[in-house]
């Protein structure tokens, strides 16, 4: 352990990453190999690897205490130390310092005692545990044990790093460390293959999930080809959660984009388990109601509830939009192209299936005209937008490259005209900065909303001078006035509200812009108003 500690103090203490590298794949070589395989998994910040779920139970207060009687230190002390520290493990070395130094642990007997605090219940038998291993370890050693079992090594160093000091220390090829940790999900297990150069016969284990594959936004369907041709599948942007099924035989299991299980939909899972073989699809768990989406908040009132609710069920029933496969029985299929990937994906679950789980449509869109056709459509449709994919492309897990697009609805904006104006507050109290603003209905003017920022301080001034001049009722603080000013006032969303004439505020406006080519002719509407309000009721803003 304490050539570990050594290695994370000069890795923290240098910002260059191959300098990292290098000092990491240096520990490697000097260790026994089980050492360098506890070490691989330490080096995540994690006291056991990512597919192991097994949990400490051990909290912050519990180490706090134990460091505080082994140090023999007063606890009034504690809250001023970690107040300094902002670390448990900063905190409990500066509290150990002056004790002697005892004997070295090996990393296999801090592995050894990790792996036996899962197992026993209470808290008082897991304080004997760490308090065994802590009284022979150094400040430094228990310091770094600490943030091992708290979850961060605070040292600038990424689980990518880690794999390149793999590599390096064995000689083996980057890519080949990678997917062996991807398949495997143990940083320990592959440092073991690279060591032992058998990295190719590392194969998938089913149940822990993979990284997924991110989409690169675009503002337009020409940004996806700049040629203005070529093929691409295009896909509707669905408004859920993005969910990874594991499944083999009987067992299922779901995975969210944070790497988490999901287990609210378990609905689902008896329709996963009727597919045949081994798989692992990649889709987007969906609220739905007789032919159309529902929003994701509708969608999220399932999420985090402990206890299964049977009524939430039928009230918010969901379906699984699978649009890729990664895995089946026994072949991972990251390197084969997304066309192979869906054509095998369809042959399992058919695409628009009606039942709960079901292929998404692609449609071969060749022309950009095309993808702005299926764009319209999948709006209509109640989406969100599309997902643009080139049919060629390999998956890569983790990564937002220049295969997969996402195209979503520009974010909606306002023209308003400015009906009253009130002085501001502090530094502004003798400026009119305060607009209330409205839609036109026909030649009628309806208020809608309020607001404040967004302008310059010298817009403001010749406002204020404007707005004197073109008063039309004068209330003392407020003014009504001619309606003259256009300006460009974006918002979070829209809701009915008795407050504002139209019937309607916006929630959260600010000023974008004045927009004095713009005449209050030309203004937006109570209709615009009315079909932006009814569009965010089956789209959503807040996606996963
Ligand atoms: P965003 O949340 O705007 O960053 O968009 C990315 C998310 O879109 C992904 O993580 C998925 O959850 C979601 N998504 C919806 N439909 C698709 C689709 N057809 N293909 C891939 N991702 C999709």
């Amino acid at each position: 352990m304490r050539r570990f500690v050594q290695t994370c103090e000069t890795v923290s203490a240098t910002t260059k990453k191959t300098a990292k590298v290098e000092l990491v794949s240096e520990l490697f070589k000097l260790l026994p190999l089980e050492d360098a395989a506890s070490a691989a998994i330490f080096l995540t910040g994690r006291p056991f690897p990512h597919r192991d779920e097994r949990v400490l139970g051990v909290g912050g207060s519990q180490l706090a205490k134990i460091v505080t009687e082994i140090a023999k230190a007063d606890p009034s002390e504690l809250g001023k130390s970690y107040r300094a520290h902002g670390d448990l493990g900063d905190m409990a070395e500066h509290l150990l310092l002056k004790r002697p130094s005892t004997a070295d642990v090996s990393l296999q007997q801090v592995a050894k005692t990790f792996s036996q605090l899962p197992e026993v219940r209470g808290a008082a038998q897991k304080m004997v545990l760490i308090k065994n291993l802590f009284e022979h370890m150094s400040a430094g050693e228990v310091k770094y044990a600490i943030k091992i079992m708290t979850g961060d090594l605070r040292i600038g160093l990424k689980e990518s790093l880690v794999e390149e000091a793999i590599a390096k220390a064995f000689d083996r090829p980057l890519d080949a460390v990678r997917r062996a940790n991807m398949l495997t999900g143990d940083i320990g297990e592959t440092l073991r293959s690279a060591a032992l150069d058998d990295l190719a016969s590392v194969r998938m284990r089913l149940f822990h999930p993979i990284g997924f594959m991110l989409a690169t936004p675009v503002e337009t369907a020409a940004e996806i080809l700049p040629d203005g041709h070529g093929l691409v599948l295009v896909e509707e942007k669905y408004d859920g959660i993005r969910a990874q099924v594991h499944k083999s035989a009987a067992s299922v299991r779901v995975f969210s984009r944070t790497l988490d299980e999901i287990v609210e939909f378990p609905e689902l899972n008896v329709f996963f388990a009727k597919l045949p073989g081994e798989l692992i699809l990649d889709g987007e768990i969906l609220a739905w109601h007789g032919s159309r989406p529902l929003p994701f908040t509708e969608l999220q009132k399932r999420l985090g509830r402990k206890q299964l609710d049977l009524w939430l069920q039928h009230e918010i029933p969901v379906r699984f939009a699978a649009f890729d496969l990664l895995y089946q029985d026994g072949t991972l299929l990251l390197d084969e192209t997304l066309e192979q990937r869906r054509a095998r994906l369809e042959k399992i679950l058919p695409p628009r299936d009606p039942s709960a789980i079901y292929t998404a449509a692609a449609i071969r869109c060749e022309s950009v005209a095309a993808i702005q056709q299926a764009f319209q459509d999948s709006l209509a449709a109640g989406h969100e937008g599309i997902v643009v994919k080139r049919p060629e492309s390999f998956y890569t897990p983790g990564r937002r490259g220049r295969s997969w697009f996402k195209l979503k609805e520009p974010f909606a904006t306002l023209d308003v005209v400015v009906t009253a104006v009130e002085y501001g507050h502090g530094k502004r109290h003798s400026l009119l900065s305060d607009y209330t603003f409205s839609v036109r209905d026909g030649h009628q003017l309806l208020t809608i909303g309020k607001a404040y920022s967004g302008l310059t301080d010298a817009e403001i001034k010749a406002g204020t001078e404007f707005f004197l001049q073109h008063t039309i009722e004068d209330l003392g603080a407020r003014r009504t006035v001619e309606p003259a000013v256009v300006m460009e006032v974006a918002f979070n969303n829209i809701q009915k509200s008795q407050r504002h004439e139209s019937g309607y505020a916006l929630r959260f406006p600010r000023i974008l812009r004045l927009r004095p080519d713009k005449p209050v002719t030309e203004i937006d509407t109570l209709e615009r108003v009315a079909k932006l309000y009814a569009r965010q009721i089956t789209l959503p803003r807040n996606n996963q």
